[in-house]
């Protein structure tokens, strides 16, 4: 499959503000690499402080203007004008994702039928009845109801890790509403975004609704989360990053949500349909090479099956094909950045000081792949819940597997830990099922599955994994707000 595209032929790939290709006022650039070889995509304008600025100085500029007044019916038909050009240019989103994260073609091929979900749940959304009519008693005739209005200006800052899907979480509730966004997606995988902006703008999406700044966290993505004309900041990305964000959104007390990591438990239960299990266990986590915030990392096992079953599980992983992102049979593609396989690396490292015992994996991967960024799906066996491996989110294909003699000690392994985003468990006992997806301490439980979503349906975690919702009808409220009238009708 060919690596060309028109974006990767330029010598720097600019900024995209007010309906226009802009260069960073710094002139600084960053390079794009293809994780899987290692080699130059292409060099990125590194956005920072002063274009953040003026993007959300064209933002507030289409807020005021006529964009947030269309009608609701315009609003609907605009957005399934954009996913009709979004679906033309479909392979060439895949690919740019593709060559920018790694993830295997195979998978972000699959992403067209997501964005059509998304896109028509949310375009649905904007034609949606709003507001309430408020009984009062006060004497007189007064008629008191609320008015839901578009929020204003929204700052969404994304991670690398399937910014394709991700940027949706903000794109299409702005156009569902009337408000207008500045991104700014991760500098390890900015490619999508840009060519997205590219897109809504040619469908007629109206200059400064859509503008894509990429640059480093803490300049520019601090600025967008400071910024005292922004009105709401959504935040994907680590804990640690969250935490900022939320002190930064206290400059205009700006409205913010923050969906963060995670290590979630997936339990398995020896009455369980073994062999769906295992499959869903090694999927679970080793799907998009463990990059994935609700990745089941915890693998939780009563001790009768033990044995067995993780043996189960690392034959799943050790049966996915890694290889070039680019060869669609691949299944497993690298990591997507140079520093993300350091960071996994290192982990293989503290799990052997902890005394896991690595029942597969645990090595980068050599031969024809040895300069991209590969390792091999990883099932630690004999690991505690208080080690570090079982605690701290590794953000890699390592599944650390925990064993468990009762149900009531399982819901505590499983709830022993400062996250809280997703968990699932594996039994044919119904009552069981009930039970233990109650007192999962998580934002979305599975019961034997993992990971289904969908956008017509909220996701959203609890504890150190975060606030606010993404997905399902709800989410539209966090672009609007609530204003209260009262009118004398005398
Ligand atoms: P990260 O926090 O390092 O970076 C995320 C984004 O924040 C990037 O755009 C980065 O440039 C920006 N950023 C970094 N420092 C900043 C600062 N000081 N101020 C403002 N912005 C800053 O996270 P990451 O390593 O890129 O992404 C992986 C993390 O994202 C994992 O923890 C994963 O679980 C989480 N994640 C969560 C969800 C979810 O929905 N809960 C989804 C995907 C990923």
């Amino acid at each position: 499959m060919s690596t060309s595209h028109p974006f990767l032929s330029r010598p720097v790939l600019p900024l995209f503000i007010d309906g226009k290709w802009v260069q960073a006022r710094s002139g600084e650039t960053f390079d794009c690499v293809n994780p899987s070889t290692g080699a130059l995509l292409t060099k990125v304008a590194r956005g920072g402080a002063e274009d953040i600025d003026a993007a959300v100085t064209a933002a507030r500029k289409a807020f005021n203007g006529d964009w947030r007044k269309l009608k609701p019916l315009d609003r609907q038909n605009l957005m399934h004008k954009v996913l009709a050009a979004i679906e033309e240019r479909f392979e060439e989103l895949a690919l740019l994702e593709t060559l920018d994260m790694g993830a295997p073609i195979a998978r972000t091929s699959t992403f067209r039928r997501w964005i059509q979900l998304a896109f028509r749940f949310y375009a649905s959304q904007a034609v949606q009845p709003r507001g309430t009519v408020f009984a009062n008693s006060v004497p007189g005739e007064f008629m008191s109801y609320s008015l839901k209005q578009p929020l204003g200006v929204v700052g969404a800052i994304i991670p690398w890790n399937g910014p394709l899907i991700t940027q949706l979480w903000s794109i299409c509730p702005s156009l569902a509403t009337g408000c207008t966004l500045v991104l700014k997606p991760a500098e390890e995988a900015p490619l999508s975004a840009l060519m997205m902006a590219e897109i809504l703008t040619q469908a007629g999406v109206p200059p400064g609704v859509i503008n894509v700044v990429p640059g480093p966290g803490p300049t520019a993505g601090s600025a967008l989360a400071a910024h005292m004309d922004v009105d709401r900041v959504t935040f994907t990305g680590s804990t640690a990053t969250g935490r900022r964000i939320v002190e930064a959104s206290a400059s205009n007390l700006k409205r913010v949500s923050v969906e963060l990591g995670g290590k979630s438990p997936d339990i398995v239960f020896a009455d369980a349909n073994l062999d769906a299990a295992a499959v869903g266990a090694a999927m679970g986590c080793f799907n998009n090479t463990g990059q994935v915030c609700y990745a089941g990392t915890r693998l939780l096992v009563e001790r009768s099956i033990y044995g067995t079953f993780i043996e189960k599980v690392a034959a799943a992983g050790r049966a996915l094909r890694v290889g070039d992102s680019l060869d669609p049979s691949t299944q497993l593609g690298p990591l997507a950045s140079r520093a993300q396989l350091d960071r996994v690396a290192n982990y293989f490292d503290v799990a052997r000081a902890e005394g896991a015992r690595f029942v597969s994996g645990g090595d980068r991967v050599g031969g024809p792949l040895a300069n991209g960024y590969f390792v091999t799906p990883t099932v630690l066996a004999d690991v505690h819940n208080d080690m570090r491996i079982a605690r701290e989110e590794v953000f890699g294909p390592v599944l650390a597997a925990i064993p468990f003699d009762t149900e009531e000690e399982a819901i505590r392994l499983a709830n022993d830990t400062s996250y809280g985003l997703a968990g699932a468990l594996w039994s044919r006992d119904v009552g069981r099922v009930h039970r233990v997806t109650s007192e999962l301490r998580v934002g979305m439980a599975w019961a034997n599955c993992y990971g289904v979503t969908d956008p017509s349906v909220p996701m959203a975690g609890t504890r150190s994994s975060g606030y606010g919702v993404k997905g399902g009808p709800f989410h539209i409220d966090e672009y609007l707000t609530a204003k209260t009238v009262w009118l004398n009708t005398q």
